[in-house]
């Protein structure tokens, strides 16, 4: 061959490319803009968001001018251009509006099914814009982003939770544990907001929102539990699913629940309020990222000896704390029903331990897609 004959051999193996198949916009519940971008092989991706721009860099892609966008009216996105840059392709949105960074949750990779192939969606909608100098790019803004992690303390005010035989209350103990564990994950490097610092009544749907607000990339919820048989102890580790696990999960959410119908005009407006407009997709990888949060907490409460009871390590059920676009967890850190546990639960030495547990799993926890 020619280019043998000049003594030239490539050096590097190059790996199988991907190729785009598609690419649509749609737009989702929420007034959101959705685009898909549709690969033969799992896309391997970063994102950067130039001034009105939003760029999609897929590694080892070629371009394929061929492809003609699918773009839907009413999206943020006026039009989708393909640029090569070295061995990546660049796909850059331009867009009428500007978005800030991308949470996770609001980022899928999708397998392939029946009608298409592997999948990136990313949904967002119009939003603050991101300040950027001429030399700043995803990458470096992604380093300098703190993640941040709303601490739900569960209960509070008129609603007390569960007491202790001793008298410890439930939205007490809790709220001890919450702010410790902001100031240990502010220490870490995160940024943090408690949903209530002081004794005060929240409505289920308040705690879920404050969560939206303020575009946290983890909700955790403190709760402590009770049961009938005061031998029952050790924590356990729920994500949402609207099917309970097993009975007791079923009936836990369902008291856990019951803290709103204290509040019973706040009560007969909450189901309109907490049922987010999600989308299944958006659902299914929300539900994804707080297993893999919560499966990564029960690990990490185990390994400080902490007590579990005994049961699944990650349990699910229908509580509406959980219902929102937040990754998320509800943590029942030990049960107030049994004496010794009570005592732990009220000492600080044993919140301290709960607390560094948890912010071990905070850390392990990948953010990143
Ligand atoms: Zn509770």
């Amino acid at each position: 061959m020619g280019v043998c004959a000049l003594g030239f051999m490539p050096r590097v193996a190059f790996a199988a490319r991907n190729s785009v198949k598609s690419m649509r916009t749609g737009v989702q519940p929420g007034n959101k803009t959705r685009l898909v971008i549709e690969t033969a092989m799992r896309p391997s991706y970063t994102l950067s968001y130039p001034e009105n721009k939003l760029v999609v860099s897929l590694a080892n892609t070629p371009a394929n001018t061929s492809i003609k966008p699918k773009l839907a009216a009413n999206t943020l996105i006026k039009n989708l251009t393909q640029a090569q840059a070295g061995d990546r392709l660049e796909i850059t949105a331009t867009l009428t509006k500007s978005i800030g960074t991308i949470p996770k949750n609001q980022i899928m990779v999708l397998d392939p099914n029946g009608d298409n192939d592997y999948r990136l969606v990313l949904d967002f909608a119009a939003g603050a814009p991101i300040t950027v100098t001429a030399a700043n790019d995803g990458a470096s803004r992604a380093a300098t982003q703190k993640r941040i992690i709303v601490i739900d303390a569960g209960h509070g005010g008129k609603d007390p939770g569960c007491i202790g035989k001793g008298g410890t209350r439930e939205k007490t103990v809790v709220l001890s544990v919450a702010k410790k564990l902001k100031a240990q994950l502010d220490a870490a490097g995160f940024q943090t907001y408690l949903t209530r610092s002081t004794d005060v009544y929240l409505k289920l749907a308040e705690r879920a929102s404050i969560a939206e607000k303020k575009k946290a990339d983890l909700f955790l919820s403190l709760h402590a539990n009770a049961n009938p048989s005061r031998a029952v102890k050790g924590f356990s580790i729920y994500t949402l699913s609207e099917k309970a696990s097993d009975e007791e999960a079923r009936k836990l959410a369902e008291a856990e629940n019951a803290a709103d119908k204290i509040d019973v005009q706040g009560f007969t407006n909450f189901e309109k309020e907490i049922r987010v407009a999600l989308s299944s997709l958006q659902q299914h990888a929300v539900a994804e990222m707080s297993e893999e949060y919560a499966t990564g907490c029960n690990k990490s409460f185990r390994n400080a000896s902490i007590t579990q009871q005994p049961g699944p390590g990650v349990r699910h059920a229908p509580f509406a704390v959980l219902r929102s676009t937040v990754p998320g967890a509800l943590l029942e850190l030990g049960h107030l029903s049994n004496a010794n546990e009570e005592k732990l639960l009220a000492s600080a030495a044993h919140q301290d331990k709960l607390v560094a547990a948890i912010v071990k799993s905070v850390k392990a926890y990948n953010f990143d897609v």
